[in-house]
């Protein structure tokens, strides 16, 4: 597969949040494989991940096409690990997953997939 690199989405959602942006790697918190690259959007903590915002592996990153009902849990393709519940965010009607706080574990990225480092260690 070739090596992607990504480049910021820059919109209204990105403006509203202070009109910067970060690359992360999500990766299970349980087994330590990589799970998806995300665009976080301005400060604060990652609560919930918007679909828009995932870039990579297309198998998520295409759900951004899908109804709301049939978008399934975001889990680890590895280990089956739940790391998101899907959901609207209803102040943007956005689709994003509702992050469970201890299922993941994130690392800053510069926007390529496949990752740079597939998986890190756990605790
Ligand atoms: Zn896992």
């Amino acid at each position: 597969m070739d090596l992607q690199k990504f480049k910021f989405k820059k919109d209204q959602y990105q403006d509203h949040r202070g009109g910067w942006s970060k690359f992360l790697n999500i990766y299970c918190d349980h087994c330590g494989e990589h799970v998806l690259l995300y665009q976080k959007d301005g400060p604060g903590p990652l609560k919930r991940m918007y679909i828009d915002r995932i870039f990579a592996p297309q198998e998520i990153s295409s759900l951004v096409d899908k109804d709301l009902k049939d978008i399934g849990e975001l889990r680890c393709k590895t280990c089956d690990r739940l790391i998101g519940i899907p959901a609207n965010y209803e102040k943007e009607n956005r689709k994003a997953f509702l992050l469970l706080s201890y299922a993941f574990i994130k690392k800053i990225g510069r926007g390529i997939y496949p990752p740079e480092i597939k998986k890190v260690e756990t605790k």
